[in-house]
């Protein structure tokens, strides 16, 4: 039956979609959780889960870690006003804790639930600890939208043009536009379920590509003013401190894929963006990293620091300032390809 995680349940395990389907319509109250500084897929996930679960009756509440507005080409998702910022809300008894693309606890900023609520947690990092009571975790998933998917597909849940939506805008941003090497022939088929569900891809790729707000192109401007090219080429770092933000009229949302700028430069291995930013008054240095090619495993990179992420997109967080972090992505960095010893 519905693999509960009590008091007297085993400790964490591995659990299939079917499984997490079958616990799902049982559930009377849920959280859902993703990562700070969230991305389409984290957004996706939340928006989604929201709406499935919404359509099953149950009471279900989100939390996002961070104060920092969404990346405006989110914002035309439905359910984004009912996500919590800021503390984690206080769970009442009953409450599974769904967390959904979150690397690590840390990033979820809900190590907390684990006294009161079990938590389920749905990724596809393959440096993902399965911190959960109950994991379900595929690093071949193009998308943790795409574990979702087969969820609800399991489950016989409706996906409809909402549901379908929000599921797509996580497969195509984290996939690059079906560009990045984790665009599998199942990532494809998925989209075309979800465009048969009712997806309409143009509008979508209207509101996440084509509707940019000009303060984040002026912060592109910036980080493009700032590049530096190291390494014979080979890396390429740039970095946007608060001036930057500031003078752009930005704010932390408007930084997301200006990495990906950053690493279409010809012959560049791994691309870096070093940002300021304040975490509760606190000011850290958040890091981006890209390989192009797959030689640099970045993830490895931002665990050294405490961080996580893909092999080829990764990131971490920081007390340091931005030029000791730009001087050790560097150093790390010459060594791995031999530049130094
Ligand atoms: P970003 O550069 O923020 O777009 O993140 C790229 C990838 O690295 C994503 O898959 C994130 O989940 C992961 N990542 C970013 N920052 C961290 C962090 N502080 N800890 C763990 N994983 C991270
Ligand atoms: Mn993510
Ligand atoms: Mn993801």
């Amino acid at each position: 039956m519905s693999p509960v995680a009590s008091s007297a349940a085993p400790g964490p395990r591995n659990v299939t979609v079917a499984e997490v389907a079958r616990r799902l319509r049982g559930e009377t109250q849920v959280l859902v959780v993703s990562h700070e500084a969230p991305d389409g897929d984290a957004l996706g996930c939340v928006v989604a889960l929201l709406l499935v679960a919404e359509g099953l009756g149950i009471d279900c509440r989100a939390y996002i870690p961070g104060e920092a507005s969404f990346p405006p080409e989110y914002l035309f998702l439905p359910r984004l006003e009912n996500i919590v910022r800021g503390a984690p809300p206080a769970l009442e008894p009953g409450t599974t804790v769904y967390l959904l693309d979150c690397a690590s606890l840390l990033r979820s900023n809900s190590d907390g639930f684990a006294r009161t609520s079990p938590r389920v947690n749905i990724d596809h990092h393959q440096d993902n600890p399965a911190f959960g009571e109950l994991n379900l975790i595929d690093p071949a998933a193009a998308s943790t939208t795409a574990i979702l998917h087969e969820v609800f597909k399991a489950g016989g849940f409706d996906v409809d043009a909402g549901v379908a939506t929000a599921l797509y805008v996580g497969l195509v941003t984290d996939t690059g536009r079906f560009q990045y090497s984790n665009t599998t022939p199942a990532a494809h088929r998925m989209a075309a379920e979800l465009q048969e569900a009712g997806v309409d891809v143009s509008a979508v790729h209207q509101q996440v590509y084509e509707s940019t707000p000009l303060p984040k192109l002026l912060l592109l401007e910036r980080a493009l003013s700032h590049l530096e090219v190291r390494l014979g080429g080979v890396l390429v770092i740039s970095w946007l401190g608060n001036d930057d933000f500031a003078q752009a009229g930005a704010d932390e949302g408007h930084a997301e894929g200006i990495i990906d700028t950053l690493r279409r430069i010809q012959g560049v291995r791994v691309a870096a963006l070093v940002r300021e930013r304040l975490n509760s008054g606190r000011a850290e240095t958040k890091v981006s990293l890209r390989s192009t090619d797959g030689s640099v495993n970045v993830a490895a990179l931002a665990q050294k620091r405490g961080g996580g992420g893909h092999p080829r997109a990764a990131g971490f967080t920081s007390d340091q300032g931005m030029r000791a972090i730009a001087g050790w992505i560097e150093d790390e960095i010459a060594v791995q390809i031999g530049a130094r010893p």
